[in-house]
């Protein structure tokens, strides 16, 4: 059975990040998933990231013993479900990371930062907590959904970086190091460059890694950029699926069908919707969620205006026009036979299929689509029988379609 080696290595990275967290000496940022990591690192923080944590809490499948506590709080079922489980899972005072690491909750921040440039969300989020906890609190508003990115937009969101520069002076006791900052954007820069590589691996046929494997392999990306041990890590996962890519190894023998997944990951599901494509000899090798960790703008010579770029280019914070030229590039460089879009009930921000998109893709692709109703952490969404005769019956004429043709 196919098996990437460099997972053993990355359990001992991600293991060593929440580990690191025991440390209460430590100054802690929480920063939003596609916030800017790398000027809270400059200041010596440790970051954590509370979507992460909803993400564990829906891989585990605990969210559901949490959400309710929030509805209490009078958040609404359909919002966020990272938000529902993690206020919930603090106000339960419980947490998978107990199990694993032995910790009680994430570590006590001494500030909170949020980036708007994917959803609102966040800064209700956040605010909660800043409220709660009596914790400073900033944030970047930039514009939102844009076509391209322009200079005005990037002067608009890199001075507001630059006016973090005070309440992050303060919560952390250190002076801005314009040095350190260019530090922490080329550790950056080199990390999400490499991780860039090991999803373009899954170009080849057969494709050494899946969407289902990189959602795991995306965690040192997402909660360890600007660093080495992220830069590191890819390197060797890299050099491994590059190998195998050569080898002609892959996780399937033969390709039936090449799929593109959109939208969020079913976080409670991975492993039966993993087993079931390959079961159908089908591999999902490309998809908008693992590639929202690429930042191709960053730039160690211009690091507020290339962290401005950077983080308002964003695949989510995109048009339709602009989503609509990124997703039929990437059907063509991977060669996808069809596409999925996962419709997430609490997540409208990051579900593409609302307004014609899967219909216009069919229309200027070619190929067809198919809209799956679930969620990223509320189970009580997603139903399991429904979903596989779905995507059963689909690829079943994704694979007649190609013997006719
Ligand atoms: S983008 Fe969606 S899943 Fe992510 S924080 Fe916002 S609402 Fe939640």
């Amino acid at each position: 059975m196919y098996k990437i080696q460099s997972s053993k290595l990355l359990k001992e990275v991600m293991g060593g990040y929440f580990l690191g967290m025991k440390d209460t000496n430590k100054k802690y940022a929480w920063c939003t998933s596609v916030g800017p990591a790398e000027l809270l690192r400059s200041f010596g923080f440790e970051v954590h990231f509370p979507e992460n944590h909803g993400a564990l809490l829906g891989a585990t499948r605990t969210a559901g013993d949490f959400i309710p506590e929030s509805a209490e709080l009078g958040y609404n079922n359909d919002i966020c479900s990272y938000l529902t489980s993690d206020i919930g899972s603090y106000l339960k005072k419980q947490t998978p990371l107990q199990d694993h690491y032995g910790l009680n909750g994430p570590p006590k921040p001494d500030i909170i930062v949020y980036n708007t440039n994917q959803c609102r969300e966040v800064q209700d989020w956040f605010t909660y907590f800043a409220k709660e906890i009596n914790c400073p609190i900033v944030g970047i508003t930039p514009p939102r959904h844009v076509d391209e990115v322009t200079e005005a937009h990037i002067n608009d969101v890199s001075s507001q970086f630059k006016s973090m520069i005070p309440a992050c002076e303060k919560a952390s006791g250190n002076k801005f190091d314009l040095d350190k900052f260019k530090d922490t954007i080329r550790l950056s820069k080199e990390a999400t460059e490499l991780w860039k590589k090991v999803l373009l691996t899954a170009k080849h046929s057969p494709s050494p890694i899946s969407f289902f494997d990189a959602t795991i392999h995306m965690g040192p990306i997402v909660v360890l950029r600007g660093t080495l041990i992220a830069k590191d890590y890819y390197a060797a996962l890299l050099k491994e699926l590059e190998g195998n890519a050569a080898n002609k190894v892959g996780f399937l023998q033969e390709e039936k069908s090449r799929i593109y997944w959109d939208g969020m990951p079913i976080w409670g599901k991975l492993r039966p919707l993993s087993d079931l494509f390959i079961q159908n000899n089908s591999a999902v090798v490309a998809s908008t969620y693992c590639n929202s960790w690429i930042f191709d703008a960053f730039d160690v010579e211009h690091p507020f205006e290339s962290s401005a770029k950077a983080y308002t280019e964003i695949f989510i914070n995109r048009s339709e026009m602009a989503k609509e030229k990124i997703l039929a590039n990437l059907i063509e460089e991977f060669r996808i036979d069809g596409m999925i879009f996962h419709d997430a009930k609490t997540c409208a921000n990051n579900s593409n299929s609302r307004f014609g998109m899967p219909q216009r893709i069919t229309e200027k692709m070619g190929i067809p689509t198919l809209v799956i109703e679930g969620d990223l952490c509320d189970l009580r969404f997603y139903s399991e029988g429904q979903t596989i005769t779905k995507i059963e019956t689909f690829l079943e004429q994704i694979e007649s379609s190609k013997v006719l043709s």
